[in-house]
């Protein structure tokens, strides 16, 4: 098990759709505990494989001291929306707003290579669309009000970490307030 250096914003990998998991192997049980090391040192509450340069179809999530990982996710969002601050470890330090589904069903697998099907409400349910956004190349910026966006892109150009391209250079300095994922 190993704490990974985390990929910022305007690494390729972070925009690139990220290859199903077709074997279910000693090496995607090594991803999952290495997500799961990096997300809990960070904080975060969730973090996908993109995020520590690895294109495959995982992620884990953290919540009120529950730990899980989801492997080939499958989304089914419910009608009803959320507001909710939201941040991601590989835009550290920035919160904004994001409209998401108040309710999601996720499929998918384990590490095993069982079926199963998480069912996340409020945060849970905002981490599931977070991460598996992350797994479609799509970060939760892109998800933004046109106007919060704006503001968004401007805030990353000026973070003292934007152009860094490093991936071993951490940002502990900026704290992600418990929602960053
Ligand atoms: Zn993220």
């Amino acid at each position: 098990m190993a704490i990974q250096p985390i990929r910022l914003f305007g690494d390729p990998i972070l925009a690139t759709p990220a290859v199903a998991v077709d074997s279910f192997d000693k090496e995607i049980r090594q991803l999952v505990a290495d997500l799961t090391d990096t997300m809990l040192d960070a904080p975060g509450a969730g973090l996908a494989a993109p995020q520590i340069g690895v294109s495959l179809r995982v992620f884990t999530w953290s919540i009120d001291e529950e730990v899980g990982h989801l492997i080939n996710p499958v989304l089914s969002l419910g009608e009803e929306k959320q507001d909710g601050d939201e941040g991601c470890l590989s835009i550290p330090g920035l919160v904004y707003n994001c409209k998401r589904a108040f309710r999601v069903i996720a499929d998918g697998f384990t590490m095993h290579g069982e079926p199963v099907r998480l069912v996340g409400e409020e945060l849970l349910a905002r981490i599931f669309q977070h991460e598996t956004d992350h797994l479609n190349g799509i970060l939760f910026v892109d998800r933004l009000d046109k106007e919060i966006r704006k503001q968004a892109l401007h805030d990353i150009k000026e973070s003292e970490w934007f152009g860094l391209k490093a991936p071993e250079i951490r940002l502990s300095p900026h704290s992600t307030h418990g929602f960053g994922n």
